[in-house]
């Protein structure tokens, strides 16, 4: 694919999603990360989605879906953000945003690392680690948003995630199409962890052969501290979630 073919279909599904197009510098950044993406995939697996139409819309689109929650100017922790997503369109679509961008293996992060030097984004912070573990713990509730996509159930997740927001913030849970019910498993955990659950903005995810796929972002607002035990060692969440 050449970039003519690449900026005719990002513009077109950015369309049919009901999102603004973007600039050209922007759309260009997009395609060198895609390259980029494309060409270290063969060797290490980053994604199990290879062809670049479906890295648009699943990937690119799919982030950028969650553009319209994030404040201006917001600090952003991307957890388990694998090889950039939501992290990548966020920050080149958003530059007012910082955005720490965080995960456990460490391939993914170099891969990120190196990602965000080739495109020169400044916004970014590129983290190896754990949630839980003690050195990351250290930011607790250093964060406006903390977003999560395809990284754990939602009860687990805001165990990992709202810990992170600072009061008054919030995070933002990109779900599929048990959203819903993985929300009303987690409301106990959700409250227990000073949260509550604002909204459900249901959407749907239109591809480009014309069907489309369930999103749900949960935005949960954090009104109270978190207490200072969580988030718990891996195996403490996972043996007994909230
Ligand atoms: N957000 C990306 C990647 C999802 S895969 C996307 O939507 O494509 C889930 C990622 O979460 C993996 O890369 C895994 O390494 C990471 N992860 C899982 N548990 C984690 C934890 N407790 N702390 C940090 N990263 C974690």
């Amino acid at each position: 694919m050449e970039l003519c073919e690449f900026q005719s279909i990002f513009c077109e599904a950015l369309e049919k999603n009901g999102l603004e197009p973007l600039s050209p510098a922007k759309t260009e950044a997009f395609w060198a990360f895609t390259l980029h993406l494309m060409r270290v995939n063969e060797h290490i697996n980053l994604t199990a989605i290879r062809n670049i139409p479906d890295v648009i819309t699943k990937h690119y689109v799919d982030s950028l879906l969650a553009s319209a929650y994030i404040p201006q100017g917001a600090r952003v922790l991307d957890l388990g953000c694998g090889p950039g997503f939501p992290t990548i369109p966020l920050a080149i679509a958003r530059p007012d945003l910082k955005i720490c961008a965080l995960d456990s293996t460490d391939k993914k992060i170099k891969f990120l690392f190196d990602a965000t030097n080739l495109l020169a984004l400044p916004n970014v912070e590129a983290v190896s680690g754990r949630a839980e573990d003690a050195v990351i713990r250290k930011r607790l509730g250093e964060f406006d948003l903390v977003i999560s996509r395809a990284v754990a159930r939602m009860n687990i997740l805001s165990e990992l995630c709202l810990p992170y927001v600072k009061q008054g913030g919030a995070f933002l849970a990109m779900k599929g199409a048990k959203g819903a019910e993985e929300e009303q498993e987690a409301a106990h955990g959700i409250a227990l962890l000073g949260g509550r659950v604002i909204a459900s903005h249901e959407k749907e995810l239109f591809l480009l052969d014309g069907s489309s796929e369930p999103r749900v972002l949960i935005e949960v607002k954090k009104e109270k501290k978190t207490p200072p035990e969580y988030p718990r060692a891996y195996a403490a969440i996972l043996k007994k979630p909230l």
